[in-house]
């Protein structure tokens, strides 16, 4: 009885806003004329012309709504609503304006107009808050140049090798921040102490149909898979084709497939919660007549848990250097790219779904499998990631689509859960 006293009391205090739904469907129609191409899908990748006409039209948008413009030096772009403490901490509420090629018109642009209309909506309404709130959009989320290149600046994680040409070839990629106005050497001044930060919300696309299979309407995420991507080299003997004893051949093509199938079989048997993927793979000499001498693949496999992703990497690594002796080869081996595996804030999770309860939506836990900004805002201040539908769980890809009205919920989740946790901190 006192719990249910007091459960009346807190949420009572929690002022009842809802978002203006027909703004932010004409934001949203209007930002997906920047870059959309003949086949419905959107064309906007980071540090494109389509991609600084949206960001000079964000900034417009706040501009209009009264809220303060804030761009930092690595690009990503904020609207700001101060709170009458000029020392108070900053939630940010955000995700990407950038797309894939041929991409969709909701990933990431639906979690940076969300985080908008919340403020506009809080500021319509009057409400003060102890915490800044910032609607932002992340330089580079989706990695035409450096995957989630603006979050991993905010949160301190970009080296010099990133940005810097020695060693490595980035002049393309220091030529499109220069034209973007953005200073290759002065990205590092991007990061924000983390103890100025309240927390990170995003609301996100699922862009798988889990969801959808269990008729639920929010997705409250509990931690981002990690990803790893590895180079192989199968090195062997080239040879005739039709002389060669079938018994003394080294095939390196026959040593890369026999490891393929190998991984796919004992990631299905061993990591019920992992993925693995090979999607290239380049032979040599590469003539239908001549035993192949080198196959060059590259492979990613994905777990939420670190441990385990740990022990997939031991056990992919030894299939490989099995498959390779088992047929006369040798193997090189080497990490390419490397993203941890991110646990969400269990207080923010809670929130999230106290809002929900709130809204009276239903919602279920779940992993994401995609990448994310708040793979690298969760490493450095609490932060949750807000689900709503895919139809057929589609995504990049023009035919991406998620219902309006899913949009609305996932919207008004933010707003709830932004204020839940603004009044609380
Ligand atoms: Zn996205």
């Amino acid at each position: 009885m006192e719990g249910l006293v007091l459960q009346t009391l807190s949420s009572a205090i929690i002022p009842d806003l809802k978002i203006n739904s027909e703004r932010l469907r004409a934001d949203f129609e209007e930002l997906a004329q920047f870059g959309a191409s003949p086949g419905g899908g959107i064309n906007r990748l980071a540090l494109s012309p389509e991609d600084l006409q949206a960001r000079s039209w964000f900034a417009n948008r706040i501009e209009e709504a009264g809220l303060e413009v804030n761009d930092d030096d690595a690009g990503n772009l904020g609207g700001v609503l101060p709170s009458p403490d000029e020392n108070a901490r900053t939630l940010l509420l955000g995700s990407h304006l950038d797309s894939v090629p041929e991409g969709g018109r909701f990933d990431g642009s639906v979690g940076v107009l969300a985080g908008l209309e919340c403020l506009r909506v809080i500021q319509e309404a009057g409400v003060e808050l102890p915490v800044h709130l910032e609607a932002i959009d992340f330089t580079d989320d989706e990695g035409c140049w450096r995957s989630l290149f603006g979050s991993r600046a905010l949160t301190g994680r970009l080296t010099p090798e990133d940005v810097n040409d020695a060693g490595s070839d980035n002049a393309p990629f220091r030529a499109a921040l220069t034209r973007a106005g953005i200073i290759p050497r002065e990205v590092f001044n991007a990061q924000r102490p983390s103890d100025t930060l309240a927390g990170y919300l995003e609301v996100h696309i699922e862009q798988g149909s889990r969801l959808e299979r269990a008729n639920t309407e929010i997705g409250v995420v509990t931690g981002i898979v990690g990803r790893t991507t590895y180079d192989l080299v199968f090195q062997g003997q080239a040879g005739h084709s039709g002389t060669t004893d079938m018994y003394r051949r080294k095939d390196a093509l026959r040593g890369a497939s026999q490891f393929i199938v190998r991984a796919h079989d004992l990631v299905r048997e061993r990591y019920g919660d992992g993925v693995f993927n090979c999607g290239n793979i380049a032979v040599k000499p590469g003539a239908f007549n001549i035993i192949p001498s080198e196959a060059h693949l590259t492979f990613e496999f994905r777990h939420v848990n670190e441990g385990l992703m740990a022990e997939m990497e031991r056990a992919l690594i030894s299939a490989a250097r099995e498959s390779a002796a088992a047929n006369g080869l040798t193997v090189s081996t080497e990490v390419v790219a490397q993203m941890p595996a991110v646990s969400m804030s269990g207080k923010v999770i809670q929130t999230v779904e106290q809002a929900c309860d709130d809204l009276g939506l239903n919602h279920m836990r779940l992993v994401s499998y995609s990448g994310h900004d708040a793979q690298m805002l969760s490493l450095y201040t609490p932060s949750a990631m807000i689900f709503i539908p895919s139809a057929d769980g589609i995504s990049h890809n023009p035919r991406e689509f998620t219902r309006w009205e899913d949009v609305v919920n996932g919207a008004n989740v933010l707003l709830r859960t932004a204020l839940r946790l603004a009044l609380k901190s």
